[in-house]
């Protein structure tokens, strides 16, 4: 087992750059671990479909449909 430093590579939970190790187990699966602050996980050939860090924030802005009705006179046609 062999494990590589990955170059330009940045650990998600330091923010280190350089300092992450990558090796492959018997299974095939291959790790990555951090030696500065020792985080460690998997890393699959799928990624994941989520990103962390984005955060869903609720439309903001002034609500229209109340402020603007149109108005329409109908006059009457009696021929
Ligand atoms: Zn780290």
């Amino acid at each position: 087992m062999i494990k590589r430093f990955i170059a330009g590579a940045v650990c998600p939970r330091c923010s280190e750059r350089d300092k992450l190790r990558a090796w492959i187990n018997a299974e095939g699966t291959q790790y990555r671990e951090c030696v500065r602050c020792g985080f460690e996980d998997a890393i699959y050939a799928q990624p994941p479909g989520e990103i962390e860090t984005r955060v869903n924030q609720p439309r903001s802005g002034p609500t229209t449909s109340e402020d603007i009705k149109p108005i329409r006179f109908i006059p009457d046609s009696e021929d």
